[in-house]
């Protein structure tokens, strides 16, 4: 299943928000790779309603 796909399973009911470069991310697996790429450790959520 092409990546794509699988993202728009993905419940958008939150975003992340680096604490060291305020990058708003939408999804866990770009935070993970934020973490790897960047070394910004911390994120904190924010709820979308
Ligand atoms: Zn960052």
């Amino acid at each position: 299943m092409p990546d794509a796909m699988q993202r728009q399973k993905e419940k958008l009911n939150r975003v992340y928000v680096c604490t060291k470069c305020s990058g708003m991310f939408l999804f866990n697996s770009d935070v993970q790779d934020h973490r790897e790429f960047f070394g910004h450790l911390e994120t904190y959520e924010i709820p979308l309603n």
